[in-house]
């Protein structure tokens, strides 16, 4: 059974820049050629600019679309009901009991205005990021809207700002997803206002502004709370964690939808094969660093540095200069998908 509290297709603030890494994925599970169908952009390029100058990085090993979470997340939902799993919109999960047979799931059905108790052997946390219990040090803010642009690029491009980076990223139609991420002093000084931050920044960053010209917003802002960073969790009082809720990943670099994708893989890979929760958390834990934990510390060196226009300006230059770094470091810096985990439960 899969419960979620929204109705799907809703929106969500992403870039949804979906890297080549998931293309063997989720084309083995038929979502690739689906998005395409529907209007997901091909991408052959990413695109780094600071204020004074840019970096351009091919897209290799596969193919990357551009695709708004709207169309991708339910795109997902459809294919996990073809497997005859029960799905619950627009429902949480109030209270739930264990004992060593398993867990007691109080889950209120809000949208059709009906309570339920399940019982199942595991539970998985699949929530995305927690909010901090208190105010954090470190916060970020996560902007998006949707805008209509006359001439749309095969590329995504990562505007590098001050106190923030913007990506603008084709998705269906005519349409732009222009996603950002902003230090919350500098929400606070433009008076909480999406679009006051984006102004602000086309006027530092000239080439933003270049890039917006012509272009019109088609939804309101849609903000989250991002953390600048979190630790890692996978087991707490038997449940299990996956994607966000399991680990950060700075959205500076994306790659998070492969994460959560390939750590829910792995999840249940380590259920099936293991006869006990000790044994299941070793090898989840053990799997998920040797796969993740090195593209997550690459994350969140490229995050931070994406933030300061010296560095990106030195960064960029760096890029340039140096074939290995561009080619190399970068697309190592987003998740690898390891053969073995796509299909081994390929069509299971
Ligand atoms: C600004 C920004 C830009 C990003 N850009 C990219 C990008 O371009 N590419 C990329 O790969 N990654 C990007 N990311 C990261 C990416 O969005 C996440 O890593 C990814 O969505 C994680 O997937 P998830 O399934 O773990 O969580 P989510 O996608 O957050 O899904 C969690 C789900 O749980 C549901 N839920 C939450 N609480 C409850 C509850 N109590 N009960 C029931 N349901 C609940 C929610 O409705 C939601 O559907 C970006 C993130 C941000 C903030």
């Amino acid at each position: 059974m899969l419960i979620d509290k929204s109705i799907f297709p809703r929106p969500k603030v992403c870039g949804g820049f979906i890297g080549p890494q998931n293309q063997e994925l989720l084309s083995t599970l038929g979502v690739w050629q689906i998005l395409i169908e529907r209007g997901a952009k091909p991408l052959t390029k990413s695109v780094l600019y600071s204020s004074s100058g840019s970096v351009t990085i091919p897209i290799r090993e596969g193919q990357a679309l551009g695709c708004s979470r709207q169309l991708f997340d339910a795109a997902l939902l459809e294919r996990v009901m073809k497997e005859d799993v029960e799905v619950l919109e627009g429902a949480q999960v109030r209270r739930t009991f264990s004992n060593t047979r398993g867990f007691e799931v109080e889950i209120d059905h809000y949208y059709r205005n009906k309570k339920y108790v399940i019982y199942t052997d595991h539970l998985i946390n699949a929530s995305g990021w927690r909010s901090p219990r208190v105010k954090a040090s470190h916060v970020q803010l996560g902007l998006g809207a949707l805008y209509n642009m006359p001439a749309v690029l095969e590329q995504v491009s990562l505007f590098c700002c001050p106190r923030g980076h913007v990506g603008i990223n084709p998705v269906e139609g005519n349409q732009v997803n222009v996603c950002y991420v902003v230090q919350e002093d500098l929400f606070n000084e433009k008076d909480c206002d999406g679009q006051k931050i984006l102004d602000y920044w086309s006027q530092e960053n000239p080439l933003l502004g270049r890039m917006l010209d012509g272009s019109e917003r088609i939804t309101p802002w849609k903000a989250v709370y991002v953390p600048a960073r979190a630790g890692e969790r996978f087991f707490e009082n038997g449940i299990w964690y996956v994607g966000d809720a399991a680990a950060f990943i700075n959205p500076v670099t994306g790659g998070g939808v492969s994460i959560a994708l390939m750590s829910g893989r792995l999840l249940a890979k380590s259920l099936v094969a293991y006869p006990n929760d000790a044994e299941r958390l070793k090898h989840y834990t053990e799997y998920y660093r040797k796969y993740f934990q090195e593209q997550r510390w690459l994350a969140g060196v490229w995050g931070g540095l994406a933030h300061h226009s010296f560095s990106s300006t030195a960064v960029i230059k760096l890029l340039n200069s140096n074939n290995f770094l561009r080619t190399g470091i970068i697309n190592h810096s987003h998740p690898r998908v390891p053969n073995e985990l796509i299909y081994q439960y390929a069509g299971g």
